[in-house]
């Protein structure tokens, strides 16, 4: 059976939190080729709405080809990479046992400050929430979920169970939440299967021996 072909609108959401999804857009980072699935700004569109981040397409944006509306693209684009390599760097680092670098945390806090500006506190039937507007004016608003949801993982409890991928090679991140803590990969199915058949193959080769 041949397995269907991930792209940015059907990739995996296993990370437990949005924003591991969405540092899980580039896949194979351990490897020598690492695949990336945010090459274009329709791509980042299709994976926001994939996960569910946004819950429309912003307003006619993505069908226009003006040179300005292209750069304004490219732009915001640029900016979701730059803001998803910060978040790679700070997790992992967590994940490690490590410190976070002060230089990431400065650049996702310029990140966070300008989300707070969208950010208001509503009522709903159990207590209050924060929602995130939409800024028309602004394209890069699409990233201000995926900035909230860093901002609550990192002070939150759970950050403790920020895990990376037991295959260095696939370098995903996600959320251990097994009650023994003992999830070792992103997906037992794959990289956990992979292994499983790696062990078994190496312990057949060392009986012919
Ligand atoms: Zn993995």
């Amino acid at each position: 059976m041949q397995k269907k072909k991930k792209h940015a609108g059907n990739l995996s959401l296993l990370g437990g939190r949005p924003c591991l999804d969405f540092v899980n857009t580039l896949d194979w980072r351990g490897s020598d080729q690492p695949q990336e699935f945010l090459e274009t700004y329709p791509d980042l569109i299709a994976w926001s709405r994939h996960a569910g981040t946004i819950s429309r397409q912003p307003a006619g944006r993505i069908t226009q080809r003006s040179k300005s509306q292209l750069s304004k693209q490219t732009r915001v684009l640029n900016k979701a990479i730059q803001l998803r390599e910060s978040l790679y760097r700070i997790f992992s680092a967590l994940a490690d046992g490590n410190a976070a670098a002060n230089k990431d945390l400065e650049t996702f806090n310029k990140f966070f400050s300008r989300t707070m500006i969208n950010s208001k506190i509503v009522k709903t039937p159990d207590g209050f929430k924060w929602a995130i507007e939409e800024d028309q004016a602004n394209p890069e608003w699409i990233l201000n979920p995926l900035i909230r949801s860093a901002a609550d993982l990192l002070i939150s409890k759970d950050l403790k169970r920020v895990k990376k991928c037991g295959d260095p090679a696939c370098g995903w991140l996600f959320l251990d939440t097994s009650r023994n803590r003992s999830r070792r990969w992103c997906d037992m199915r794959d990289c956990g299967n992979r292994a499983k058949a790696s062990r078994f193959y190496k312990k057949k080769m060392a009986k012919r021996k």
